[in-house]
């Protein structure tokens, strides 16, 4: 107990706690979604060790939080530089552990989980604090280190999501606790080892293996994480949210979706087509999906015939093979609640345009991809997640709309327009509604794991070169350029809540934006 070999890759199934492997007396079994066969026993994880990695992440802090940002950027890039080498063996262990295609885990995930440590490395450089003179102060904004974060994470793109907060998190001078999804927990095994080998200091990043109503349930309301970071579901969002809420610790929330994919009658139709089956990508179970085909009335028939040709020609198989378009669904409950979904919605009258139903030839957790056409107006297919393979079609009509204009009146977080999933890591990402709470991405991402802290300096009453010098407002001055920022210095952190009570008591902004005693 202890290891596993998932497809010849040695896999250490303990957490990752200061430095050290650290079994538990119980275990839970993972199963590889391509067979339903074991892969591994992991450590399971509850109070006891989310406790023991939140102190050793907690003794870790003071030192990587006074770690200049330049030294932090250079151990992010040594991990980036060990997850390039080890896209492969990654790529073969993810694949097995959620059932996602291997050739994009080698092709796109892998390399994006690489970027996503370069991208906040590089970042630090180019946080500017600005520098506003008023009234003769000076003010510079600066991004405190803020203790140690939390990060729970799904299983639908395992790595990448949880790099995706661990990365910027580190960044910013913060230790980290990540308790991996339990349906594909291996990866991140793979990754504290990767970081131990790149020079990151022991107990700076932890990982607690185990289940999501324990060690999850453990880590989201320990009262020394200062931050959370939660991907998942809008069900355990809310359970996140109210633990961390008892301690007002801050927390990020990226969660579900219900997204519309809009074909507008004056749409290039072979591109709306390509994006919507597109859609279907890792079987369906990817939170910014476009589910809801929305097709305006005029090419309504034109692109259900496009489509359902196109999407019938997708191969259904063993994301091992290269030629396969879509893999299984993670687990045979999940496959239950899918298919429980498309039972409901056709018994309350959707007619299924393909799919419906396990692909007969493979069996297993391959649910074939299905379009249901016919859907009641604010029925459940309509409104609630499925995280499957399962589209629904609808047609509109009005007037050949203008993108600006749906664009502005639709509640989102991002609106792509004549394309899917165009990302750019400097822009903010996060969902609006049920969707999340927060917004990463660039300086996002720093203004959520950092204590965003102004400094005004008067204009004078320094000593030359002291830190309110004449040659510091320099920076106001270069926007755009390296600035000294973020802090290098360990924070003295108040207690949390106390600093916020105390400005609000005694302090109103002037009128000016000079701070005055109230
Ligand atoms: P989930 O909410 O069931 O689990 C997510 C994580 O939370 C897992 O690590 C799980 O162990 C943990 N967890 C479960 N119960 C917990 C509790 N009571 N306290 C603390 N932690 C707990 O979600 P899932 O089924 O793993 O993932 C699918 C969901 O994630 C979908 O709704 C999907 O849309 C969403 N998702 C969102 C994004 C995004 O960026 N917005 C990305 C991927 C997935």
């Amino acid at each position: 107990m202890g290891e596993a070999s998932v497809a010849g890759v040695a896999v250490d199934t303990r957490h990752w706690i200061g430095g050290r492997r650290v079994a538990s007396p119980g275990t839970f079994t993972d199963l590889s979604p391509i067979d339903e066969q074991p892969l591994a026993e992991v450590a399971r994880g509850g109070e006891a060790e989310v406790a023991q990695a939140v102190q050793a992440a907690g003794e870790a802090f003071p030192g990587w939080a006074a770690t200049a940002p330049a030294g932090r950027a250079a151990v992010l890039h040594a991990i980036a530089d060990g997850i390039e080498r080890r896209i492969e063996d990654l790529s073969q262990v993810e694949t097995r552990d959620n059932g996602s295609l291997l050739r994009s885990h080698r092709r796109s995930v892998m390399p994006r989980v690489a970027q996503n440590f370069r991208f906040f490395a590089d970042w630090l450089g180019e946080l500017d604090g600005g520098g506003l003179e008023i009234s003769g102060h000076r003010e510079q904004v600066s991004w405190a280190p803020a203790g140690v974060t939390a990060v729970i994470t799904p299983w639908n793109a395992p790595l990448m999501l949880a790099t995706w907060r661990i990365a910027p998190a580190l960044a910013a001078g913060n230790t980290v606790v990540a308790k991996p999804p339990e349906w594909a927990p291996l990866s991140a095994s793979l990754l504290a080892g990767i970081t131990r080998d790149a020079g990151l200091p022991d107990g700076v990043f932890n990982v607690v293996q185990g289940l999501g109503r324990e060690a999850g349930a453990a880590l989201a309301a320990h009262p020394d994480v200062a931050r959370v970071a939660f991907t998942g579901s809008a069900a355990t969002g809310r359970l996140i949210a109210a633990a961390a809420g008892a301690q007002l610790t801050p927390v990020s929330l990226e969660l579900g979706g219900k997204s519309p994919l809009l074909v507008f009658a004056d749409a290039d139709l072979d591109l709306a087509v390509g994006h919507a089956a597109g859609q279907y990508d890792n079987a369906g179970q990817v939170c910014l999906a476009g589910t809801r085909l929305l097709v305006e009335e005029p090419v309504g028939g034109d692109f259900t015939a496009r489509f359902t040709e196109r999407a019938a020609a997708l191969r259904q198989g063993d994301p091992r093979e290269e030629a396969t378009d879509i893999g299984p669904n993670i687990t045979r409950e999940h496959l239950a609640r899918v298919d429980g979904f498309v039972r409901r919605a056709v018994a309350a009258g959707a007619r299924p345009l393909l799919g419906g139903a396990v692909n007969p030839a493979l069996g297993g957790l391959y649910y074939q991809p299905t379009l249901l056409a016919g859907a009641e107006p604010g029925s459940e297919i309509l409104t609630e997640e499925v995280f499957g393979p399962v589209l629904t079609i609808q047609t509109f009509t009005g007037d050949t709309g203008r993108a600006e204009r749906v664009s502005a009146r639709l509640r989102a977080g991002t609106v792509w327009v004549n394309c899917f999933f165009v990302r750019d890591l400097r822009a903010p990402f996060g969902g609006a509604g049920l969707s999340g709470i927060g917004r990463e991405g660039g300086t996002w991402s720093f203004d959520f794991y950092a204590d965003v802290k102004n400094t005004v300096y008067a204009g004078q009453g320094w000593r030359a070169g002291g830190a309110g010098s004449n040659a510091a407002p320099a920076v106001s001055r270069r926007r755009g350029r390296p600035p000294p920022v973020p802090d290098g210095a360990p924070p003295a952190r108040p207690e949390r809540g106390a600093s916020r009570r105390a400005s609000g008591a005694t302090h109103h902004e002037g009128g000016k934006g000079v701070e005055q005693r109230g």
